[in-house]
């Protein structure tokens, strides 16, 4: 089953073209590893997807369902369904700072209506203990660290059930001791088969934890293939000089 399919998006910021014709199809249980230099436009396509930004141009469906149509996007009354079967995770975590590890994974679950109290108190349960932090549910986020705090936004967003997760370089803003916890999560995540679009700087995690690779420059895909073909034995030179340069 097609979770995403993008055909020909384009995104401009004022005369800047920043997406110029991207296309791509993300499967149900596949994980694509998003790479490229700074300012190639990962971080516009992941937002156009989840409408944050509007692309200008081409179409994205979700799960089969129009989102954007020839750079028309459908009603916001009805893109809240159609948003909801993804999760995000950003660079910055976004918890909200006035509450506890608890009330941040319940409180956007609770506006859902969809489990009972107690089904939610369930969840939370579970999801702190995943991602490891069962003994923080009453702690404030500023008395975390930044991999507990990322690992408290990658609970949020598991709490609201979606169907697939968008990660936008989740680790760049960690110190590189605590990028491990975060990614042995996404490797979890992985390995239950949890559909993935992930951006990331982490060539490691691409390589081992993806099906997919797609490399981007410019605003544009320029190669993408297995992490073999890609991160192992990459087929073009500026996939080479990339992977040279993060690897330092
Ligand atoms: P990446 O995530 O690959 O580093 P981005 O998508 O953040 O790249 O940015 C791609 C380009 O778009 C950059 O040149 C950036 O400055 C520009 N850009 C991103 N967001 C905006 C915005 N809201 N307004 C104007 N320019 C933007
Ligand atoms: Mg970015």
């Amino acid at each position: 089953m097609e979770m995403i399919q993008v055909r020909d998006l384009h995104k401009n910021f004022g005369d800047q073209k920043v997406l110029k014709g991207i296309s791509f199809t993300l499967n149900k249980g596949e994980v694509i590893s998003l790479i490229g230099p700074s300012g190639s436009g990962k971080s516009t396509l992941l937002r156009c997807l989840m409408a944050l930004e509007y692309g200008d141009q081409g179409d994205i469906l979700i799960e089969g369902e129009t989102l954007c149509k020839n750079g028309r996007y459908i009603p916001e009354n009805k893109m809240r369904p159609v948003l909801a079967k993804m999760g995000m995770v950003f660079q910055q975590f976004n918890l909200f700072p006035h509450m506890t590890v608890r009330e941040n994974l319940l409180c956007a679950a609770r506006l859902q209506k969809k489990d009972t109290v107690h089904e939610l108190d369930e969840k939370c349960k579970q999801l702190l203990k995943k991602v490891e932090l069962s003994d923080k549910a009453g702690e404030m986020p500023a008395r975390l660290s930044g991999g507990q705090k990322q690992r408290v936004a990658i609970a949020r967003a598991l709490m609201l059930n979606p169907d697939m997760m968008l990660f936008d370089e989740p680790t760049s803003a960690l110190d590189p001791e605590l990028t491990g916890e975060v990614l042995q999560v996404i490797r979890d995540l992985s390995a239950e088969k949890m559909t993935m679009l992930l951006v990331t700087h982490e060539i490691g995690l691409a390589k081992d934890a993806s099906d997919k690779v797609i490399f981007m420059d410019q605003g544009v895909i320029l190669d993408e293939g297995t992490p073999e073909e890609i991160i192992v034995n990459p087929r073009t030179d500026r996939v080479k000089t990339f992977l040279q340069k993060v690897y330092l």
